[in-house]
């Protein structure tokens, strides 16, 4: 059996790659790819920003076990599992042996694995843009609930489990001001959450679509940057809403400017939470006294702790009808046609795309 997989060699060009599936591995398995999404750091690949050796898109998928290998009978949270079973993988593997995994901080795991780099390396089916993924031993997986659809599924890994552990990194409490500046699907996703937990909701972003889905997601207020177009409106604006100042800014923005605006924004004493800019090439000039007169906490949230992937799959059997989940992902498209998806989701003309490797 063939399966196809893309790669991205320099910005804006994609290419797919056909390989025969492989026998899963020993402790691990071969799944199926129903839904891969376009998630910020495909976008950023898209526009060349991960520097000029090529790279494999696709990290977010929901799939079905195609192939079980030897010795796996149940997901990483001791659910009985089959072939067939709907199931959703961490797209990166933890090495339990490091400093940080030794201490219990997994989410800061010094030598975790993700894919290859080019598709020709075997097991070639390594990123999600593609057919089939392989999961490798030790890597965690857990079966999707019944209530939960691919399309939403797929997106708990990593938009969500991301900004569910971010929430808890900076102990946002209940009563607490959260903001959240950029509301594509991370930032909707961390208001969902927020306000589950009883905390305010402050969403910052510049496009109609996204403000109201801002406010679908749990957001109280909104921030429209166009009406306050630089930061020290915006500082301002929040300050009224707040009838003082946020407890925690959550940027999910993704661009160096937003970082300062998310440590002036904040309280003193607050919690900045770094988790959208992910571009080594951009910059941005920061004071660090600052940090110092503020008395700031500035947590950088790369990725979660594994089992983070299930509290965000049990969140999501919880809340499907409460936020409007199903909607999220507002555009899919055959994997052929990953470059139309790339080029919609750069141009910020859909929340968050689909791509359904199983049709055409
Ligand atoms: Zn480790
Ligand atoms: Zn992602």
């Amino acid at each position: 059996m063939k399966g196809k997989i893309a790669y991205i060699p320099a910005g804006h060009q994609i290419e797919f790659h056909e390989y025969d599936v492989p026998a899963p591995p020993a402790g691990g398995l071969v799944a199926s790819v129903t839904q891969t999404n376009v998630c910020g750091s495909e976008v950023h690949m898209w526009k060349g920003e991960f520097g000029r050796r090529g790279i494999m898109p696709g990290h977010e998928m929901s799939g079905r076990i195609h192939a079980l290998g030897a010795g796996v009978s149940a997901d990483f949270a001791g659910t009985p599992v089959r072939e067939g079973d709907r199931i959703a993988p961490v797209y990166y593997t933890v090495c339990n042996r490091c400093v940080n995994c030794v201490a219990g901080n997994h989410a800061a795991c010094i030598a975790k694995t993700l894919g290859a780099r080019h598709p020709d390396e075997p097991p070639h089916f390594t990123a999600t843009f593609a057919t089939h993924y392989v999961i490798k031993p030790g890597q965690n997986f857990y079966k999707v609930p019944d209530n939960v659809p691919d399309a939403v599924a797929s997106a708990a890994n990593c938009a969500m489990s991301q900004v569910y552990w971010s929430l808890d990194r900076g102990r946002l409490a209940y009563g607490e001001t959260v903001v959240v500046l950029g509301a594509g699907g991370l930032g909707l996703h961390a208001m969902a959450i927020a306000k589950a937990r009883g905390a305010r909701v402050i969403a910052v972003d510049s496009f109609d679509l996204r403000l109201k889905q801002a406010r679908r997601f749990g957001a109280d207020e909104t921030v429209d940057m166009r009406e306050y177009p630089d930061a020290e409106s915006r500082e301002k604006r929040v300050r009224e809403l707040c009838h003082g100042w946020p407890d925690m800014v959550l940027e999910v923005a993704g661009v160096p400017d937003a970082f300062l605006e998310a440590m002036r924004m904040v309280r003193i004493g607050g919690r900045v939470i770094e988790v959208g800019n992910i571009s080594n090439a951009l910059t941005v000039t920061i004071p660090p006294s600052m940090v110092t007169f503020k008395s700031l906490e500035v947590i950088g949230v790369a990725t979660y702790p594994p089992h983070y992937l299930k509290k965000s799959l049990d969140f999501l059997a919880t809340h499907i009808d409460r936020y409007p989940y199903r909607e999220l992902c507002d555009a899919t498209f055959p994997l052929a046609r990953a470059a139309e998806a790339l080029d919609r989701s750069e141009r910020r003309e859909i929340t968050r795309a689909g791509l359904l490797p199983q049709e055409g």
